[in-house]
C-alpha cells in the first residue's frame, strides 16, 4: 500500500510535467481567443466539428477547445478557469481522474473536457451525487456551454431539465436553478451535455433494457463520463447495486412470527453471533428450539426457508441498530449509509433482512419483491468509452481505481497553497472522555468566534452532540444529509463568525464553504469582508472529527472542508478506544492497552502504540472492504458477461422491423432438434409417432391434426419444412401480417424478460448458496462461475424454445390492459378478430405504466402484481392449481411449471 503511495508519488510528478507542456499550449492561444466576438463562438465549435469530422482527432483539437472553453467561461460566468483546472481537465480527456482539493473548483474544471468531447455529437454525461448539485452545476456551467453553442441537460429523480438562458423559473429562488427548462428525459438525454446523478443514470439504462420500442428508450448511448466525488460513487457505493423490482405475492405475517420468535433465543446458546462480518448462525440448541416452538421436524432438512427467514430475523436483531445503521420514519425503514450517515431513500437491504427490520420495528412490512432489472455501479461505469473522474480524495485509492476500473489517478497541485494545520489526534481510554473533551474545544473556539464544522459518522452521533451542545447553550446548526438544498445553503454559511455546525459525512456534499459566510448571500460588499477579515483572524473554519473513518480517505474529506483555495484553517480527530473501528478492529493491543494503561479517564493518551494501533485498524479494515469490493466485482463479472448478451439480444429484436425469417428459423431449429431425438441413432430410423407428438409441444395441432401429420411423416418425412411453413403462414393470416409482426416481436421480448428475471432469481440464490459448498478444497467462486455457466446456457436454450412454442399460443387481448399469456392446452388458441390491438404483454409492461407515473424505479414496488389469472377471469378459463403457471416457465426438461409450484398465492402461515 505505502510502496504503491510513493510510487503514485514518482509518476505523478512526470504526469504533472507532461500536462504543464500542454496547458503551455494552451496559454498561448489564450490573446487569439480574446479577440473574438462574443457571436464568434458558436461558429468556432461549428469548425471545430467539422475539422474533427475531416479526421483530425480530439487530442489535435484540445488546445483550441480548451483555449475556448475557458475564454467562454472568463466572458460569461467570470471565472477563468486557473491553469490547475486546466490540468485536471486534461486528465479528464485522457479518462483518467484528478484529485483537487475540496473548493479547487471542480466544477469549472469539468467544462472544457465536457466541451471537447461533446464536439463528437456522442453522449457526455456528468455524473454528480444528488439531484440538487446536478441542477447547481448545470446551472452553473450552462452560460459557458450556451457561449458555446452546446446545449445542456439534466436529469433528476422523476424530472429533467435543459438549460435554456431565455427561460425563467420563476418558482425557484436558488439563481442558479432559474433557466432550467423542463422537457422530456430523451431530450435532456439528446442534449450534447447530460447532468444528473449515478442513480438516474443507471436506473435510466436498466429502464431502457425492459422498454418494447426503440421510441421509449431515454439514453443515447455511453461515450464518455466525468463522475465527480468519484471515490464515493465507484467506491463508497460499490456494493449496493441498483435494483428494479415488482412486488411479489409473500404473506408478510411470517416476518413478525420470527421477529417475536428469535426474541426468545439468547446469544452464544442458541445462536452464534459475527460482529465483523455481520452473520449470525443458529446453533443446534437453537434449531431445537425453534423446531419445538413451531411444532415442527428437523427443521434443516426441510425448510431452509424458514430458516434463512429466522437467521435474517437474527440479523435485524444483532446487526442493525436503529438510528445507526436505519431510521424509522413514517412507518418506513430507511437504510443510513454506512460511511457517510446519508440517508438511502427507497433502497432496501436484500433477501429479505429489509423485512426482517420492519418486524423488528413493528411497521408496515412492504412485499418481497421480484427484481426485474439489477446492475453494480461498477458495471454501469464500466461501459463508458471513457470514463474519468474528480474528487478531493482518490490518492489512498489509486491502487483500487487502477486494479479495479483501469483508472489513473493524478493529483493536482492545489492553486494557493494549503496552509490548514492539522492537529495529531486526541486519544482518550472512553467514549464519555471523548466527547467531554470535544465540548471543551467547541466551547472554547465558539467562545473566540471561530466557526467550527464538526463531523460525525451517524445521525445517531449528530443527536449525541446536539444534547452535549444544548446543555452548554451553544447555538448550533445540525444536518443529517436528509434535504440536499436546504442543508447546502446551511453549509454555505458553515464559515461565518461564530457558526457551530454539526453534520454527518455527506451532508452538505459540494458545497463551497467561504470563511465569513456565503458572498453571494451578503448584499452588503463590505459587511461580508469585515466577517471574512475577522474570520480569517480567528484561523479559519476548525473541523473536528468525533471519530476516526473506516478509511483514511473518508476523514480527509472531513479535513477538506477547511484550508480552501489556501484559506487558514484547521483540524482534529477524536478517538476513544471504545469506537467501533478500535474495538472491532483494534484487535489484542488495543483491549491490552485497555487495562495497562491505568490513568485517569479525562487525560488524553499519548502512547506510540496508540497511534499506530489506530492507522494499523484503518488499513486493516480499508484492505478488508477492498477485498471484499474485488470479491464481489469478481461474482459481478459472471452475471454483467450475462446481462450484456440477454441485453443485446433484446436491442436487435426491438431494432428489427421484421424478425419472421428469424421464428420461422427458431421454430425450425427446435422442429429439428425433435426429429434428432426422435431419430434412432443406431437405425437412423424415425419414429413418427412419437416425433408428431412431440411436435405438439411447439405447435398446438388438435388431436386430429397430430394423426393426419403423423400419416404425412411416414410417407415423406422431409415434409416437416413445410409442415412448419404453412402453419405459420395460417397464423398470419389469421393475425394479420401487420399484427404477426407486433406478436411476434413482444413475444420474443416477453419470453426473454420472463426468463431472465427468473434466472436473476436463480443465480442469486446460486450465489448465496455457493458458500455452503466451499468445502472440500474447492473455489467457490470457480464453482459459482461454471454453474452460472450451465445455468446461461440453459437460460438461452429455454429462451429458443419458449419463443418457437409460443409464438403458436400466444393470445392476442381485445382489452388494452396487460394481460397474462396463456397457453391454450391440447386445443387451438381462440384467435380474435384480425382488427382486435394487441397488448405488450411484458413482464415489465405492468411495472412501467405505473412506474411512468408516479415513482422511481427503485427497490420498491414499482408497479402492479404480476397480473394474476382472477384479473383475466370471466374470459378465460380458471386456472387450475395443476395447470402449467400464467407466467409461462417451463422447468428444465421443457415441461410447463404448475401453477402450484410457481405464482400460486400462499395461504398466510
Ligand atoms: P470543488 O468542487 O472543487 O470543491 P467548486 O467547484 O464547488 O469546488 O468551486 C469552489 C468555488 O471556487 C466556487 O465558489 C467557484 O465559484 C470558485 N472558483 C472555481 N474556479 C474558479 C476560478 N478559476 N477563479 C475564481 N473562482 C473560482
Ligand atoms: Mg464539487
Amino acid at each position: 500500500m505505502f510502496k504503491f503511495l510513493s510510487k503514485l508519488f514518482d509518476t505523478n510528478k512526470k504526469e504533472l510535467k507532461k500536462l504543464r507542456v500542454l496547458v503551455e499550449k494552451i496559454n498561448n492561444l489564450s490573446s487569439q481567443v480574446q479577440k473574438y466576438k462574443l457571436t464568434e463562438f458558436k461558429q468556432k465549435t461549428t469548425e471545430l466539428k467539422k475539422r474533427l469530422a475531416k479526421g483530425e482527432t480530439l487530442d489535435s483539437l484540445m488546445p483550441e477547445a480548451f483555449a475556448l472553453a475557458r475564454e467562454a467561461a472568463d466572458r460569461t460566468i467570470n471565472l477563468r478557469p486557473f491553469d490547475e483546472q486546466l490540468m485536471a481537465a486534461i486528465c479528464f480527456h485522457e479518462g483518467k481522474i484528478a484529485e483537487q482539493k475540496t473548493g479547487e473548483g471542480k466544477t469549472l474544471s469539468a467544462v472544457p473536457a465536457l466541451y471537447l468531447n461533446a464536439l463528437t455529437q456522442k453522449s457526455c454525461h456528468l455524473v454528480t451525487v444528488n439531484d440538487y448539485l446536478a441542477r447547481r452545476d448545470a446551472g452553473w456551467n450552462g452560460p459557458v456551454f450556451n457561449l458555446l453553442g452546446v446545449s445542456v441537460g439534466v436529469i433528476i429523480h422523476e424530472k429533467a431539465f435543459i438549460f435554456d438562458p431565455d427561460f425563467t423559473d420563476d418558482s425557484v429562488d436558488d439563481l442558479k436553478l432559474k433557466h432550467l427548462k423542463e422537457v422530456s428525459r430523451q431530450d435532456a438525454y439528446k442534449a450534447d451535455i447530460t447532468y444528473g446523478t449515478n442513480n438516474e443514470f443507471g436506473f435510466d439504462y436498466l429502464k431502457d433494457n425492459m422498454v418494447q420500442s426503440l421510441d421509449q428508450m431515454a439514453q443515447r448511448g455511453h461515450y464518455f463520463a466525468i463522475v465527480d466525488e468519484v471515490d464515493s460513487i465507484l467506491i463508497d457505493e460499490a456494493r449496493t447495486p441498483l435494483i428494479i423490482s415488482a412486488p411479489d405475492t409473500e404473506p408478510t405475517q411470517k416476518y413478525y412470527q420470527f421477529s417475536a420468535l428469535v426474541a426468545s433465543l439468547s446469544k452464544d446458546m442458541d445462536y452464534e453471533s459475527d460482529e465483523k462480518h455481520k452473520t449470525v448462525n443458529l446453533t443446534e440448541h437453537g434449531i431445537k428450539k425453534i423446531e419445538k416452538k413451531l411444532g415442527v421436524e428437523n427443521l434443516y432438512e426441510k425448510d431452509f426457508e424458514t430458516i434463512h427467514h429466522l437467521e435474517q430475523a437474527l440479523k435485524a436483531r444483532e446487526h442493525f441498530q436503529r438510528d445507526k445503521d436505519y431510521v424509522v420514519k413514517d412507518d418506513e425503514v430507511i437504510i443510513v449509509d454506512e460511511f457517510t450517515g446519508r440517508l438511502m431513500f427507497g433502497r432496501r437491504f436484500s433477501e429479505g433482512l429489509h423485512q426482517a427490520i420492519e418486524a423488528k420495528e413493528n411497521v408496515t412490512i412492504k412485499q418481497e419483491s421480484k427484481t426485474l432489472a439489477t446492475i453494480s455501479f461498477q458495471n454501469y461505469f464500466r461501459m463508458y468509452e471513457k470514463l474519468a473522474g474528480m474528487t478531493g480524495t482518490a490518492a489512498t485509492e489509486a491502487e483500487e481505481f487502477k486494479k479495479i476500473y483501469n483508472l489513473e489517478t493524478v493529483v493536482i497541485p492545489t492553486h494557493m497553497l494549503m496552509i490548514r494545520k492539522d492537529f495529531p489526534d486526541m486519544v482518550y481510554k472512553t467514549t464519555r472522555a471523548k466527547y467531554a473533551a470535544i465540548v471543551a474545544e467547541i466551547n472554547e473556539r465558539h467562545a473566540k468566534g471561530q466557526p467550527i464544522l464538526i463531523g460525525t459518522t451517524s445521525i445517531e452521533k449528530n443527536q449525541i452532540i446536539d444534547e452535549f451542545l444544548k446543555r452548554k447553550k451553544i447555538p448550533h446548526q445540525i444536518l443529517n444529509a436528509k434535504n440536499h438544498e436546504k442543508e447546502a445553503s446551511i453549509i454555505a454559511q458553515a464559515g461565518s463568525v461564530g457558526v457551530v455546525t454539526v453534520a454527518t459525512n455527506m451532508a452538505g456534499r459540494g458545497v463551497d464553504i467561504v470563511l465569513g459566510g456565503d458572498p453571494s448571500g451578503h448584499k452588503d460588499k463590505k459587511a461580508w469582508q469585515k466577517a471574512h477579515n475577522e474570520v480569517v483572524k480567528f484561523g479559519g473554519l476548525h473541523v473536528i472529527g468525533v471519530e476516526r473513518h473506516e478509511s483514511r480517505r473518508i476523514d480527509n474529506q472531513l479535513r477538506g472542508r477547511s484550508g480552501r483555495q489556501g484559506d487558514p484553517g484547521s483540524s482534529r480527530f477524536y478517538v476513544s478506544l471504545e469506537d467501533d473501528i478500535m474495538r472491532i478492529f483494534g484487535g489484542e493491543q488495543i483491549s491490552r492497552l485497555m487495562t495497562t494503561l491505568k490513568m485517569p479517564e479525562d487525560v488524553p493518551l499519548e502512547h506510540p502504540m496508540v497511534s499506530k494501533a489506530i492507522e494499523q485498524a484503518q488499513v486493516k479494515v480499508e484492505s478488508f472492504y477492498f477485498d471484499s469490493r474485488k470479491n464481489l466485482v469478481e461474482y459481478d463479472d459472471v452475471m454483467n458477461k450475462q446481462r450484456e448478451i440477454i441485453y443485446k439480444k433484446r436491442k436487435q429484436i426491438i431494432e428489427e422491423e421484421n424478425l419472421k425469417e428469424k421464428m420461422i428459423g427458431l421454430v425450425n431449429k427446435e422442429v429439428d432438434d425433435l426429429v434428432v431425438k426422435n431419430t434412432n441413432p443406431v437405425t437412423r430410423e424415425l419414429d413418427t409417432e412419437n416425433l408428431a407428438k412431440d411436435l405438439v409441444l411447439i405447435i398446438p395441432f388438435d388431436p386430429d391434426s397430430q394423426k393426419r401429420i403423423q400419416k404425412q411423416l411416414e410417407k415423406q418425412p422431409e415434409d416437416l419444412k413445410q409442415i412448419v411453413a404453412k402453419t405459420y403462414e395460417q397464423r398470419e393470416t389469421q393475425l394479420t401480417p401487420s399484427l404477426m409482426r407486433q406478436v411476434e416481436k413482444l413475444m420474443m421480448l416477453n419470453t426473454i424478460d420472463h426468463l431472465w428475471i427468473d434466472h436473476l432469481d436463480a443465480i442469486d440464490d446460486l450465489r448465496e448458496g455457493i458458500g455452503l459448498r466451499g468445502y472440500g478444497q474447492r473455489d467457490p467462486l470457480v464453482e459459482y462461475k461454471g454453474e452460472a455457466f450451465t445455468m446461461f446456457e440453459r437460460l438461452v436454450k429455454t429462451i429458443d424454445f419458449e419463443v418457437a412454442r409460443r409464438i403458436f399460443r400466444v393470445q392476442v387481448m381485445e382489452q388494452p390492459r396487460p394481460q397474462p399469456m396463456t397457453q391454450a392446452q391440447e386445443t387451438k388458441p381462440d384467435l380474435p378478430k384480425p382488427s382486435a390491438p394487441i397488448t405488450p404483454t411484458s413482464a415489465f409492461a405492468s411495472a412501467f405504466a405505473k412506474a411512468g407515473q408516479n415513482s422511481p424505479a427503485r427497490r420498491e414496488p414499482v408497479g402492479t402484481n404480476p397480473p394474476s389469472p382472477e384479473a383475466s377471469e370471466g374470459r378465460k378459463r380458471k386456472l387450475g392449481r395443476n395447470d402449467p403457471c400464467w407466467c409461462g416457465k417451463i422447468d428444465a426438461n421443457g415441461k410447463p411449471v404448475k401453477w402450484k409450484k410457481c405464482h400460486y398465492p400462499q395461504q398466510a402461515q
